[in-house]
């Protein structure tokens, strides 16, 4: 092949090249300078319509939803529990008079030993698959019954590695729900109630009570009298802020008014379904103070925010806009009030106190 025939044609190739990015680079000036547009403050902003612009004044320290942080805020010591045994994947915890806690710092479930046998309380998948063996460590009794706290996945979704289990107990709301879901991993109750069911096995008890949807329908709470010992799923989490949204709270008064039935109950030990360490009176205690400060906060923000404040004009009819930037705006002063009291109380406050706001504004205005 002669190779010096290719370099004309390949030099008038270049040049077009060159010639079609001058022409692709003034389009894109142009269209730029095309979007630039004034805000209501009289700056010209230069970002596209759709990207996010300036802050709102008086932003708080913590990162709005969707910022990457470099440094998250330090979990509080009394956020931490016992450490896991590495090698076991689970601590066990005895809470009472042949009552345990199984964990692996991150879910939690419960187990009972009775004289026939063992009454096992959610499945979470995280560590289902060792749950037997950690029954095993304490009992060689068969499990004869197994309680679903409600229906979510990430509580029950082990059951299945439990192999047969003669008796399932949940709510009818648990059941209709698990019937939608088709799950394999999660098979159906075979036993349900819609107030209250007191479970009796040999000489000990749990007295399981629904009390309306919160966090989802269905969800029970679970009393040990004898061992003075609550569960209750994703609602209260000692140490911790609630997970975002308000532990996805379905229901969020229903939310609110569950903690304060909780703090009434007398328990000692309460569990809460998730992270390392149980929770006391006290833990709840916190949590009502809390959700009660964000309530006023958002209360407060919404009352004191005016809508289409500081907006570009062009936008002021574009009402899921107007909306945007008011929830936005609420959110951050609410963020702000909460900030110097709660940020080292409750670990994982930088984050999920965003969408704690953002959740109680909007039940606030519509429930
Ligand atoms: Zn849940």
């Amino acid at each position: 092949m002669d190779f010096g025939k290719m370099k004309i044609p390949f030099r008038l190739y270049l040049r077009r090249i060159i010639a079609l990015t001058l022409i692709l680079g003034a389009t894109v000036l142009l269209w730029s300078s095309l979007s630039l547009a004034k805000t209501a403050t009289g700056e010209v902003s230069k970002v596209a319509p759709g990207a996010a612009g300036s802050p709102y004044p008086n932003m708080p320290p913590i990162a709005a939803i969707g910022e990457r942080v470099d440094k998250y805020l330090d979990v509080p010591e009394s956020a931490k529990g016992p450490p896991l045994d590495p090698v076991k994947g689970y601590r066990l915890q005895e809470l009472g008079k042949d009552l345990y806690m199984v964990t692996d710092n991150g879910y939690q479930s419960m187990f009972l030993i009775y004289e026939q046998g063992v009454v096992v309380v959610d499945a979470p998948p995280s560590y289902a698959a060792k749950l037997r063996k950690a029954i095993a460590e304490v009992t060689d009794k068969p499990i004869t019954h197994l309680i679903y706290s409600h229906a979510h996945a990430d509580h029950i979704g082990g059951a299945s590695e439990l192999g047969y289990v003669p008796v399932i107990i949940a709510h009818d709301e648990t059941k209709r729900l698990l019937a939608r879901a088709k799950d394999p991993h999660r098979p159906l109750p075979t036993l349900t109630f819609s107030d209250r069911y007191s479970l009796k096995v040999g000489s000990q008890v749990l007295e399981l009570s629904y009390h309306g949807p919160a966090h989802e329908p269905g969800n029970i709470f679970i009393y040990a009298p004898a061992q003075k010992t609550l569960m209750v799923v994703d609602v209260v989490i000692p140490g911790w802020m609630p997970w975002r949204r308000l532990s996805l709270a379905q229901d969020i008064p229903g939310y609110v008014a569950q903690i304060e039935e909780i703090r009434r109950m007398p328990f000692e030990t309460f569990v809460g379904g998730h992270v390392a360490r149980s929770g006391t009176h006290a833990d709840v205690e916190l949590q009502s103070e809390f959700i009660h400060d964000l309530r006023s906060a958002a209360m407060d923000a919404l009352n004191a925010t005016k809508a289409r404040e500081g907006m570009d004009p062009r936008d002021k009819d574009n009402l899921w806009a107007v909306f945007d930037d008011y929830l936005d705006r609420t959110s951050a002063r609410c963020v702000g009030t909460l900030t110097p009291k709660w940020s080292t109380k409750l670990a994982g406050f930088d984050v999920n106190v965003w969408d704690q706001c953002y959740a109680m504004e909007e039940s606030l205005r519509i429930d």
